[in-house]
């Protein structure tokens, strides 16, 4: 499924030239958001890019193109041509636990694609249904030793960001849910609402905005402390069930892209995370922003690579695989 949506810059209009590297941008510039709108990483990528748009003074046109947990997205991205006028934005899950996880991906996703900057990260919280009739996390485990398999519970598909929560939220409590696969977290956050699942470990940026709705329910956030943006939420660690995972964010662009570009994205990713309004809005989302050395392709680059052999362990362990 594909949906584009553009976000315009301010001197768009003024933009025109050759397409090289010191011409670049002269067009706009196509984000390939892997997963639903509405969700968590279509609203890092509307936030972000609608910054960097100002920032280099040209459109940036989100396409999300969803299925298959961020795949077919990403495959899309890595045949793009390397010009910079199409970038991919992911997470911990697209473009680090799927390499694992689909094993006939005909893309690399370390050696395919060159880094352009690490996005913020935040948490998963473990919510529920408003009607689901537990409080608190130990008593939705209570509840899920009893009726696991007959609760259903959201994901945004094998390897997302909420597939990795479920995963370390069955390995922290001995229990499980079924998994039902959406085009993102957006979506099934809709079904969460309505009641038609009853549970999922989400970014907070999705559920924190419903929580403080009153729509849904939180028990615990997946960190080693509880979060600025809700300290009011417990972490699963202190109900006895320790589970940490964070879901990071990127920006890449096809392999072979010329560095000169990816320097001026980059710049411009960094300078969207230092102004004030962006921070405060990430920020109150729950979101943890890097630092621009953090930022930086070559730091991102090694970051990417030790979160790959990180996953690479713990998925294998589990024995999570596409059969
Ligand atoms: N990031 C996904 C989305 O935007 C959700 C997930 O990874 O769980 O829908």
């Amino acid at each position: 499924m594909r949906r584009r949506t553009v976000l315009a810059g301010l001197s768009a209009s003024l933009a025109a030239g050759r397409a090289s590297a010191q011409a670049w941008p002269s067009k706009p510039i196509t984000i390939v958001v892997p997963f639903a709108a509405g969700g968590p990483t279509d609203l890092m990528a509307r936030i972000v890019g609608e910054r960097m748009a100002r920032e280099l003074g040209q459109q940036f046109i989100i396409d999300n193109t969803t299925g298959a947990a961020g795949t077919i997205a990403v495959g899309k991205a890595v045949r793009s041509a390397p010009d910079g006028y199409t970038i991919s934005i992911g997470h911990v899950g697209t473009h680090v636990a799927n390499g694992t996880i689909y094993k006939n991906l005909n893309y690399n996703l370390l050696t395919d694609l060159a880094p352009i900057a690490r996005l913020p990260q935040n948490p998963l919280l473990v919510v529920a249904s408003n009607q689901l009739s537990v409080k608190s996390l130990k008593e939705l485990v209570e509840y899920l030793k009893v009726n696991g398999d007959k609760v259903p519970g959201g994901t945004a598909g094998m390897g997302s960001g909420s597939h990795l929560g479920a995963l370390a939220f069955f390995a922290a409590t001995g229990t499980k849910y079924q998994l039902v696969p959406y085009r993102g977290t957006g979506p099934a956050m809709q079904d969460l609402v309505a009641n038609q699942i009853q549970v999922m470990v989400d970014q907070s940026s999705n559920s924190l905005p419903q929580v403080r709705a009153g729509k849904i329910k939180a028990f615990a956030v997946t960190a080693k402390a509880r979060s600025a943006a809700a300290p009011e939420i417990p972490t699963a660690a202190e109900a006895g069930y320790p589970m940490e995972v964070s879901i990071w964010h990127g920006l890449w662009a096809p392999r072979g892209t010329p560095p000169e570009i990816i320097a001026k994205l980059n710049a411009a990713a960094i300078a969207t995370l230092q102004d004030p309004d962006i921070r405060r809005r990430l920020e109150d989302l729950g979101q943890d922003l890097p630092t621009p050395a953090e930022m930086a392709p070559a730091a991102f680059a090694a970051f990417h690579k030790e979160e790959y052999a990180r996953w690479e362990k713990i998925l294998v362990a589990a024995n999570v695989k596409i059969e």
